[in-house]
């Protein structure tokens, strides 16, 4: 158990006024988490303290070398007021995971559970009661040592902040088109892929920028080696239903291992729904779009829970996907997934986490 002091804040920032204007992470909460490393003492002086900025020396390792790791879960209030995470072991486990490949120490899973936890707790009024709306948790770790030289940081922070967000689709699930990226790459074996770091965004920002230019939501990652199999698009997981089974690609290093993918899969199980984590070549998307086989595509992730994807272009070929509509086996996975987080339906799987009543 982590001994956690908590300094509230003197001077309270006033609530959004209008919960349906949030947006996605751009006000914050009263309070934030910190922890800090250092090679004598290990992770220490965990504490909750007003949110306010950082002082840093400009020569930190951070901002030279990106030593940098994060996560991104959720707080949802229930009809009956009652805050709750959704699978906060899984990120855990995956924040440590991250760590490891970034020669950062890693936090043990219980301390960082409590250390959301309690946060959220000190800031529960700052989870919106709006339908859909959530608090956004942000935690992360840099890296703080002062020097040119590369190497692993004897120093380090551990922060969360949240973020009240508004409903991911204020105005009805909206399908995207997705531009499939023959030129630039994600990942590749033997690099960060399957981390949650700074650094894999930094070099996606080009390919999404791009595509963004010619009206594409999203770019689809193939893989960095061939070209030539479907990976992720930009900040979620990709399914495709083809013939009635669910394909998606497997966490081998290179796809980052969403919590919403493995809930998804789960549940698809569950369904009776044949569901192949493995190799799926774009080519065959293509054709299976292409002879009315594409029967539904859709990307995983926190932020959206499932997000259907109307259009692939790649190369300039098209396929079009429903008609541009929801599909089914992504309405109900959005309903249930949902239906769990916010606590409409009943938690049969062991997902939820409780942190208090709001
Ligand atoms: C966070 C993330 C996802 C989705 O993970 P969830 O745990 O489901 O939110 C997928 N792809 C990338 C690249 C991500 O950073």
């Amino acid at each position: 158990m982590l001994d956690i002091k908590i300094t509230k804040t003197a001077t309270p920032k006033a609530k959004p006024a209008d919960e349906t204007k949030l947006g996605f992470g751009k006000i914050f909460s009263d309070h934030m988490f910190l922890m800090d490393y250092d090679l004598e003492q290990g992770w220490h002086d965990p504490r909750v303290v007003p949110y306010a900025p950082f002082v840093l020396d400009p020569a930190c390792v951070i901002f030279h070398y990106a030593q940098e790791i994060f996560e991104g879960m959720k707080a949802y209030r229930t009809a009956d007021n009652t805050i709750q995470l959704f699978r906060p072991d899984c990120n855990a486990k995956r924040m440590q995971d991250s760590c490891d490949r970034l020669c950062i120490p890693q936090i043990p899973e219980e301390d960082y559970i409590q250390a959301v936890k309690t946060l959220v707790e000190v800031d529960k009024d700052w989870v919106p009661h709006t339908d859909g709306a959530s608090l956004y948790i942000r935690p992360f770790i840099f890296a703080t040592d002062v020097g040119m030289g590369v190497h692993a940081s004897h120093n380090y922070v551990f922060c969360i902040i949240c973020a009240p967000s508004g409903a991911y689709y204020a105005e009805g699930i909206d399908p995207v088109r997705i531009y499939v990226e023959d030129d630039y790459i994600r990942a590749a074996p033997g690099l960060t892929g399957f981390t949650k770091c700074g650094g894999n965004y930094a070099a996606s920002i080009k390919a999404g920028a791009l595509a963004a230019e010619k009206g594409f939501a999203q770019v689809l990652w193939l893989d960095g080696v061939e070209k030539k199999y479907v990976e992720e698009v930009g900040s979620m997981n990709i399914m495709f239903k083809i013939d009635g089974k669910v394909y998606t690609a497997a966490c081998t290093g290179t796809v980052l291992p969403g919590v919403t993918r493995r809930s998804c899969i789960e549940l698809l199980r569950d369904w009776g729904y044949e569901v192949i984590e493995g190799k799926l070549a774009i080519e065959d998307v293509m054709a299976a779009g292409h002879d009315g086989r594409l029967d539904e595509v859709f990307g995983t992730g926190t932020a959206a829970v499932v997000s259907p994807v109307k259009e692939l272009d790649w190369k300039g070929d098209k396929v079009f996907i429903c008609d541009g509509k929801i599909g089914p086996v992504t309405q109900k996975l959005y309903d249930t997934m949902t239906g769990i987080q916010w606590g409409r339906l009943p938690d049969t799987k062991g997902w939820i986490v409780p942190v208090c009543k709001g």
